[in-house]
């Protein structure tokens, strides 16, 4: 049987995975993008993206997503929607093993991003989607005039409240420490919202249906909170079990790459909020999109390992 094998694979597709396969595209490189969701990826997740340039009005994610697949797609670029479940990188040509068979690629670029980080405390997962959520823009229209609780005190606790604040009758704001680290831009909208309340000091010990148990972490009093349902904002973990073992990862689990995204594998690239950098944006995504496939046309011109 003949095996179909692309110049390069990417896995996920997110704006760095979107951006490596327009420019591997429009460079005449046969690439299949593998994407087990939807285009966009996180960007997904927010109605409204203002520090993407070139849109004065600002764009919603989902939008910007499908946009990024269509200015690649238009040069050749394929979308397969299913899911990686393994890869092999050691060899020349490389492979993805996915729930629709196996596919190969002579480059991979990894872009598979970064999730929610879980708050791994009981009950946590039994109610994931059914009173547990992750996003706010996703599914806060299910707690229209409830009571809900957001978990966290960086900026994306903060939107998540403030969205929700607009839906539900009441939102709990749950905080380990007694200040928020989200951005001051933020203070003054959050003191002039009076469906909010804060519970500072504090961290969540289970989640039962309709309750979140919580600790005072100074006084270690437990206390019961009955709400509809629990958002979960701690942050963020990069998506890199599928490369655990194969790619160096960081002492945080990010891939360890540079900004050229080479990996310790040659011909394997790493794109966007699962390599070791800095800053985790869209801007800094789509330029690692970019040096990938620069650094991929080299490999495959025998310039570069
Ligand atoms: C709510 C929210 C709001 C944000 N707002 C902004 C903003 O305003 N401005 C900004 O610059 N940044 C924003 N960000 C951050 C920005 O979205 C990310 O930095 C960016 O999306 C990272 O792009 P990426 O391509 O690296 O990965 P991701 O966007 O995470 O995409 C990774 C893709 O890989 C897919 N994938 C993962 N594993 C597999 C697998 N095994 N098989 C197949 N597919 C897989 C996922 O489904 C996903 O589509 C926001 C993020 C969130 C969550």
């Amino acid at each position: 049987m003949n095996k179909k094998v692309y110049d390069m694979l990417i896995i996920g597709g997110g704006p760095g995975g979107y951006t490596a396969a327009l420019y591997a595209a429009r460079a005449g490189l046969s690439v299949a993008v593998l994407e087990k969701l939807a285009p966009g990826g996180q960007m997904a997740e927010t109605p409204q993206i203002d520090n993407y340039p070139g849109f004065p009005d600002g764009i919603d994610g989902f939008t910007l997503g499908q946009q990024m697949k269509e200015s690649a797609q238009r040069f050749g670029a394929e979308t397969v929607f299913t899911q990686v479940t393994g890869l092999s990188l050691d060899q020349e040509v490389k492979s993805a093993q996915t729930d629709d068979g196996v596919f190969y690629g002579k480059t991979v670029v990894v872009a598979t991003g970064a999730g929610p980080r879980q708050l791994n405390v009981p009950g946590e997962q039994a109610q994931i989607g059914r009173g547990v959520h992750y996003c706010a823009a996703c599914d806060g229209m299910f707690y229209r005039n409830k009571t809900v609780v957001v978990v966290g005190g960086g900026n994306t606790a903060v939107a998540d409240a403030l969205l929700l604040s607009r839906v539900a009758k009441k939102v709990y704001l749950v905080h380990r420490r007694d200040s928020l680290k989200a951005s001051k831009v933020y203070h003054r909208t959050l003191e002039q919202t009076e469906n909010i309340e804060f519970i500072w000091n504090s961290q969540v010990t289970e989640i039962q249906p309709g309750k979140v148990l919580l600790k005072n972490l100074q006084t270690s009093n437990a206390q019961e909170i009955s709400v509809d349902g629990v958002f979960v904002a701690i942050g963020r973990t990069p998506a890199t079990w599928l490369v655990k073992g194969l790619l160096e990862l960081d002492e945080q689990g990010y891939i360890l790459a540079d900004e050229s995204t080479a990996t310790n594998l040659p011909g394997v690239y790493a794109v966007g909020d699962v390599r070791s950098k800095q800053l985790r944006q869209i801007v800094t995504a789509v330029a690692d999109g970019a040096a990938s496939v620069h650094q991929a046309e080299e490999y495959l011109t025998g310039i570069a390992g």
